[in-house]
């Protein structure tokens, strides 16, 4: 996997799905205010940053002050399967059983009992 020079700058490749600002610009809280970490859905369209917990917002992008919409930049289209993949465990009681089939000639319906 190739690392990235600034984990940033791949994030803003992308607008941003939680805050809704363009391609280019930081992440803003909802005050209005330069988010100090990226909105993980946004970063999450990165495939080299779908690891990482949080990226946050370079001291020299002004976390904290007064959110300004940065240079306009063409978005990336975020990949088909941009979500991660995720498996999740079998269980048991989802498989039919073997042992469990209809009893022959056993038709009429028992009371107090269901299967
Ligand atoms: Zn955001």
């Amino acid at each position: 996997m190739p690392e990235l020079a600034e984990p940033a700058v791949a994030a803003e490749q992308f607008d941003c799905p939680t805050c809704s600002v363009p391609a280019g610009s930081t992440c803003r809280t909802r005050g209005g205010k330069v988010a100090p970490m990226y909105h993980t859905p946004r970063f999450m369209l990165v495939p080299q940053l779908r690891a990482e917990l949080e990226v946050r917002t370079p001291a020299d992008r002004g976390p904290g002050r007064t959110w300004e919409m940065g240079p306009a930049i063409d978005a990336a289209a975020p990949e088909a399967a941009a979500k991660p993949t995720r498996v999740l465990p079998t269980h048991v009681g989802m498989v039919p059983s073997p042992r469990r089939r209809p009893v022959q000639g056993c038709s009429a319906p028992r009371a107090g009992r269901i299967g």
